[in-house]
């Protein structure tokens, strides 16, 4: 299988990109969808879309870990804090997302805390190490949630040896999993992929090359900066334009052939892959990473009870009247939904995609998107 890089971005500026992208004659209207809560900022942030021609649409796609957290493992991650008495840490917008309780009972990590709790939020696997070493009598539980480029830490965390007290609360996800349920659904609802820059940076951009090779789906990876998405995005559209289509890397001076073999050993050696609940999708086969069980003894599934509660309402589901599982998979844009802006903002958050810095919803409110787009129509009309 070979990559091409037929759109080095070294020497085009933003602007250039997009002269070439607005003097392709399109056949049609035509969706392209990202993977990244990093390009999904990006492009908010720089108003890209609004710089695109109107027969191009820009998506969002499943680019969010927190969005897609199992409502039930942060149910877990709050009695372990609370009735295991644990000291709970995990990555800062994981603590304010909701689960499916009474009023009066505590909802989030943040509100555990406030009930007494030791939940603390950190940065990094070696923030969760240093905070096990320094407390020797806690048992310390590290809820890491996220992609790839999240989850391959904690497999090197692992692998390096932990404390004795510290264990992993995994809610580790895979990204092209996803896509490929997308692609394989009847109406797949886009024409063309933007692959996620960091993901392929660990994993390699190989893993993306189904898109083109099975599904016949034009794809190419990304970085961050504005000249490299357009870069992508011109990539694509060409090629949907010249009627062929392969992977491009236009993001070649960090992604490299093979991607991080360092990263994929210590996966291989403490992680197993599995097929994983995405919150208010379902199972999607092979998505998930669980930890192996030579690693038991650091397996906080396996270490402590289940207080998983069959009687709560609505367990693992999205709260009532949220929209969040057909924003991740790209089948509405997040002004959509009808609770965007109203009952539902980043002070307000209902659904995770308002809460976590990946989430669309939070990614166009920062971007200035204030109100729900039928609101915004009538207002117009
Ligand atoms: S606006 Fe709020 S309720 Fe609606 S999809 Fe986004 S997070 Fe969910």
């Amino acid at each position: 299988m070979s990559i091409t890089t037929i759109t080095s971005t070294t020497t085009i500026t933003t602007r250039q990109w997009l002269e070439r992208l607005r003097a392709l004659k399109l056949p049609r209207r035509v969706k392209v969808m990202n993977v990244c809560g990093g390009h999904e900022r990006s492009i908010a942030m720089t108003g890209l879309r609004k710089a695109l021609p109107p027969d191009i649409e820009l998506v969002p796609g499943p680019g969010c870990p927190v969005c897609v957290c199992p409502e039930e493992a942060i149910y877990q991650a709050i009695q372990l804090a609370l009735r295991e008495k644990v000291t709970l840490v995990a990555f800062g917008d994981m603590l304010r997302v909701p689960v499916n309780v009474r009023k009066d009972d505590v909802r989030s990590l943040e509100q555990a805390r406030a009930a007494g709790g030791d939940v603390r939020p950190i940065a990094s696997p070696l923030e969760a190490v240093r905070i096990a070493r320094k407390n020797p009598d806690r048992r310390v539980v590290f809820f890491a949630a996220g992609f790839e480029t999240t989850t391959a830490p904690v497999a090197a965390m692992l692998a390096e040896g932990v404390p004795d007290n510290l264990s992993v609360l995994l809610a580790g996800r895979r990204t092209w999993p996803a896509v490929s349920m997308l692609l394989s659904a009847d109406a797949p609802g886009f024409d063309a992929l933007v692959a996620p820059g960091h993901v392929s940076t660990v994993m390699g951009p190989e893993e993306w090359a189904f898109v083109p090779e099975r599904h016949g789906i034009p794809a190419a990876v990304a970085g961050f900066s504005a000249d490299s998405l357009v870069a992508a995005l011109y990539s694509v559209l060409r090629q949907f334009v010249e009627g062929r289509c392969f992977l491009d890397n236009c993001y070649p001076e960090v992604v490299r052939p093979g991607g991080n073999a360092g990263a994929q050993r210590h996966l291989a050696a403490t992680m197993d892959v599995v097929d994983a609940n995405w919150r208010g999708i379902g199972v999607i086969p092979a998505s998930g990473f669980a930890i192996k069980p030579a690693f038991a003894a650091h397996d906080a599934a396996r270490l402590y009870p289940s207080f998983d509660d069959t009687m709560r309402k609505r367990a693992g589901e999205m709260p009532p009247g949220c929209d969040c599982a057909r924003v991740v998979l790209g089948r509405i844009y997040p002004d959509e939904c009808r609770l965007y802006g109203r009952a539902c903002t980043p002070r307000t958050p209902i659904g995770p995609c308002m809460v976590s810095d990946e989430g669309a919803c939070r990614i166009w409110w920062a971007s200035g998107v204030r109100a729900p787009r039928e609101a915004m129509a009538a207002h117009a009309g």
